[in-house]
């Protein structure tokens, strides 16, 4: 088997996880290479917590993730939550760090999101798909041997238009250890995402083990809209009883911006 190399750029860390984290652990199972990268350090995500404290609270978390999903570095960019801008220094970033990990798939959020961090690593990613084979941008970082596809990954927004699936992954098979590396971003699906969602008394402590699974599961659920939409994809690429069958599924959507895949084979292109 010949080894494939995953790289996710996501905002924040935890993106990488909810929105990549099943497939991760498929990959990473069948011995490919998955990269994580948080492009801002996270330190606006709490209600309490002093910046530096957060930033490193959620290095942490990020290390403790990387290590339940064995992938193979989880990178935190130093730069602010809620203030990354697609500069060209950000851009330059990106490049290199696509450039050293060379890997054959790169997966993003969409530029049609909420968050302005999201947005602004879809567009630093975007805007990197094209200068990563232009040798004399960052001339000390070498142009890769092979050129990668991009992707995005799935979210709900519906303007301009919904996130096409063009490639699904199962992921029922792997949602315990989906769900064991979430649970690590504690400050987040613990704290500041039940806060930020007007719940200003949860508390982690009254939970069991089971309720806390129960709690992560809910950032998993978009992930159900996700299997309904790639439905006909896990049909074709898991037969028709078993891809009717998923409940819930990463989604991916091919990039025009980037070196194009035929349809079926960009399909099967993140499954292990
Ligand atoms: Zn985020």
């Amino acid at each position: 088997m010949e080894q494939k190399r995953f790289i996710f750029f996501g905002a924040h860390p935890d993106d990488p996880d909810i929105l990549f984290g099943g497939t991760a652990c498929h990959l990473v199972r069948a011995g490919h290479a998955v990269k994580f990268v948080s492009v801002t350090n996270g330190d606006s995500g709490h209600y309490s917590m002093e910046q530096k404290e957060l930033a490193a609270a959620r290095a942490l978390e990020a290390q403790n993730s990387a290590k339940v999903l064995g992938i193979d570095e989880y990178e935190i960019f130093p730069l602010h939550d809620g203030e990354l801008e697609p500069t060209v220094e950000n851009r330059k970033r990106i490049i290199r760090c696509i450039r050293e990990f060379q890997p054959d798939v790169v997966i993003t959020h969409r530029t049609c999101d909420y968050h302005p961090d999201h947005r602004a690593t879809a567009q630093l990613v975007l805007d990197s798909a094209y200068m990563i084979s232009v040798p004399r941008c960052c001339p000390e970082t070498p142009i890769c041997d092979k050129i990668p596809v991009f992707a995005y990954s799935f979210d709900r927004f519906v303007n301009p238009r919904p996130q096409r699936a063009d490639a699904a992954v199962e992921i029922d098979s792997v949602i315990d250890q989906k769900v064991a590396a979430m649970s690590n971003h504690r400050t987040q699906f613990y704290e500041w995402l039940p806060w930020g969602d007007g719940d200003r008394d949860f508390d982690v402590n009254k939970l069991n083990e089971e309720e806390r699974k129960l709690h992560v599961m809910k950032w998993n659920q978009r992930f159900r809209i996700a299997a309904n939409n790639g439905r006909e994809v896990l049909k074709s690429v898991y037969g028709e009883e078993m891809g009717s069958k998923v409940v819930y599924a990463e989604t991916f959507e091919q990039s025009d911006y980037s070196r194009q895949l035929p349809p079926e084979e960009f399909a099967r292109l993140f499954l292990p």
